[in-house]
């Protein structure tokens, strides 16, 4: 059976415009109109400054000048923007989109080896990178060749940096005191549908971090899904419940991850909000600029839930006029749903599900139902449709466990240079999302379980096979295996598994200072060489041999039992 999306109507996808033209440019009858009082699109937290649309539009136009001007950034080139949230971080993404060049977007916490992985990767040629990522953009930027002064600031560096480009601020001066020195890309009839917008990071069912291709109208696509699923232009919905424009949201979703992009920040602007853009999580700052700024929407993810839930100082704040918040990109608990609906009594608490080859959402829960069901991650939104894949191989019905796969206009190209993982997770228009799921009869869906090998921490993805890549490379280690185990806040951390190479193993047989001594050495290894969310935060264990099936492969589910808390003791 096929579940179809029974919320909202589908209204028309535009495949000739790219997301600058959709989001800057074009009027859309999914798009609410702002009026003048509520012209502020972004406003920086840090210094209340207000960027309203007339000066994104300049800065857009000047940035793009600039870039074509000074680096001859054209079609199809690759730029990498390394940054934390930031008002100039959409001026930088559609200024590439309107020289026709794709983004890639980058984890500011990534250290250089991690971040020139994702330059090599996607072939990058420039950087835009925050001046507290500067150093790390410059060594990453060394070890894929591209040149110093093609690191380019989002702001002035505090010391003045001889190395790098002018920052983005007097490029957009620069390209605005210049005749245009290039021609916007326009796309033709359909070719929004593979005129590629973003190369962003998954590592899908199984194996290492890929590029995924995401075309302009797989963004524009889910943006209008979700405009016609939380009807921005119904006026049925009370104020109250709505999103309007003039509405303020915080955007402390990192812009680099799918959900802040395409929903926090493209989605929100195009639905009329103000957007106040944090550049780094922190909780008390959170909580004073919700008050501040008098935000009436949140979008985030579950571990800030807990800590609004159990964070004694959110109760020194007044949070009344928060009227919606949004939990995706890990599993919330019904409990944890719970206690933030009455904690937000007359808010609206809804999750999302989605995924990076969705180019973001694929359920959300409705707006007028009132507080969802509980564990629901929403309901399939309009022009996406499921199948849930059973372990027979048949198609399951209502109410039945499988694999989830999702067809729909949002749905990503390909992973770049990765022909086989394509070949097995995009089939005949259909994505195999490795997550098991079941839809009920009223079409609420429950995420069950993760059949994948990814990783979640915090929303983060982690790729076992990048991690035990690495452990590998430790001279004590001769096999590794690193699987998730739950953990409360994190929603799950890694944990290794070790076989030791055979002289290691016999100075540890039976000595428990060296045990510890190389389960420390271990997980040294990880923490110097990794961004900090992938830390093998569950510990190390060691075995005398991975469970394989007779072909070799790891039998991950087996350890992944193992590790649950009942068993994880030794
Ligand atoms: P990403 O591509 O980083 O967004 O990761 C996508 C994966 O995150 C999905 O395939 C799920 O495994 C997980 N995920 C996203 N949203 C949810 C949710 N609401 N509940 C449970 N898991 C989720």
């Amino acid at each position: 059976m096929e579940f179809i999306s029974t919320s909202g109507p589908l209204l028309d996808i535009p495949d000739d415009v790219t997301l600058p033209q959709f989001i800057l440019d074009s009027t859309h009858p999914a798009r609410p109109v702002r009026t003048p009082e509520n012209a502020a699109w972004l406003i920086e937290e840090e210094t209340g400054r207000r960027v309203e649309f007339t000066e994104i539009q300049t800065r857009v136009f000047g940035l793009a000048n600039a870039l074509s001007l000074k680096w001859s950034i054209q079609e199809d080139d690759v730029v990498c923007i390394f940054s934390s949230n930031h008002v100039d971080y959409p001026v930088a993404v559609w200024a590439i989109h309107r020289l026709g060049a794709v983004v890639t977007a980058a984890n500011p916490s990534y250290n250089a080896e991690e971040l020139a992985y994702q330059l090599k990767a996607t072939h990058a040629t420039l950087v835009i990178a925050h001046p507290d990522s500067l150093q790390t953009a410059l060594a990453a930027a060394k070890a894929s060749g591209i040149p110093t002064e093609r690191v380019i600031p989002v702001v002035a560096p505090s010391a003045p940096h001889q190395a790098v480009g002018p920052h983005v601020g007097e490029l957009v001066e620069y390209g605005n005191a210049h005749k245009a020195n290039f021609v916007e890309r326009h796309l033709a009839r359909g070719e929004g549908k593979t005129k590629l917008a973003f190369f962003s990071f998954s590592s899908g069912t199984t194996g290492v971090p890929k590029a995924v291709e995401i075309p302009h109208y797989a963004v524009i696509a889910n943006i209008i899904q979700i405009a016609g699923f939380l009807g921005l232009n119904d006026k049925s919905i009370p104020d109250k419940r709505a999103i309007r424009p003039g509405d303020v949201s915080m955007a402390v979703l990192p812009f680099f991850h799918i959900y802040g992009l395409v929903v926090n920040l493209n989605f929100l602007l195009f639905s009329g909000q103000s957007l106040v853009v944090a550049p780094k999580f922190d909780f008390v700052k959170f909580l004073e600029s919700i008050v501040k700024y008098r935000v009436t929407h949140l979008l985030v993810v579950p571990p800030l839930i807990m800590l609004l839930c159990k964070h004694p100082l959110a109760r020194k704040y007044d949070l009344s006029h928060v009227r919606f918040l949004l939990s995706g990109a890990a599993p919330l608990s019904a409990d944890l749903s719970g206690q933030i609906a009455k904690m937000l009594p007359n808010a609206y608490i809804g999750q999302g599900y989605g995924l990076t080859e969705m180019s973001a959402a694929v359920t959300l829960s409705p707006l007028t139902q009132g507080t969802s069901k509980p564990g629901s991650a929403g309901k399939l939104i309009p022009g996406t449709r499921a199948r849930i894949l059973k372990e027979d191989g048949t198609y399951g019905k209502a109410g039945e466990q499988g694999e989830l796969l999702i067809s729909g206009p949002s749905l990503a190209l390909r992973y770049k240079d990765g022909e086989k993982a394509t070949r097995e997770t995009f089939v005949d228009g259909w994505l195999h999302t490795g997550d098991a799921v079941v839809i009920d009869e009223d079409g609420d869906m429950f995420i069950v379980d993760r059949l994948k090998e990814m990783i979640k921490v915090r929303g983060y993805q982690v790729a076992p096979s990048e991690l035990e890549g690495h452990l590998l490379a430790h001279p004590a280690v001769a096999d590794a295996c690193v699987v998730g185990v739950p953990d409360e806040f994190n929603g799950e951390v890694p944990m290794a598994f070790i076989v030791l190479e055979a002289s290691a193993a016999k100075k540890a047989a039976s000595n428990p200072v060296e045990i510890e001594r190389l389960k420390a050495a271990i997980m040294k290894h990880v923490a110097d060489h990794k961004i900090g969310y992938k830390r093998l935060a569950g510990g190390v264990v060691f075995l005398d041999a991975i469970p394989k099936n007779p072909s070799g492969k790891l039998l991950r589910r087996a350890l992944r039992e193992r590790a649950k808390p009942s068993h994880a003791a030794h």
